[in-house]
């Protein structure tokens, strides 16, 4: 098992992640326990589900 901080996504986690829409860089924005991965050139915004990163386009919200 990898253990990680709460609403921390590591490094390595974060080189591996894409937008599954256009398959660009990710932002992290972290909000206290939590957070989220905006993709810019989508405009969608993807929640992090204790620590898990919900890569899914149906999910994401519109920002
Ligand atoms: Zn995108």
């Amino acid at each position: 098992m990898v253990t990680t901080m709460p609403g921390v996504i590591s490094d390595e986690l974060m080189e591996v992640l894409a937008c599954p829409k256009c398959h660009g860089k990710l932002e992290l924005v972290e909000e206290g326990e939590g957070g989220h991965l905006d993709c810019h050139n989508c405009r969608l915004r993807y929640r992090i589900d204790d620590g898990i990163p919900v890569m899914l386009i149906d999910e994401a919200e519109k920002f």
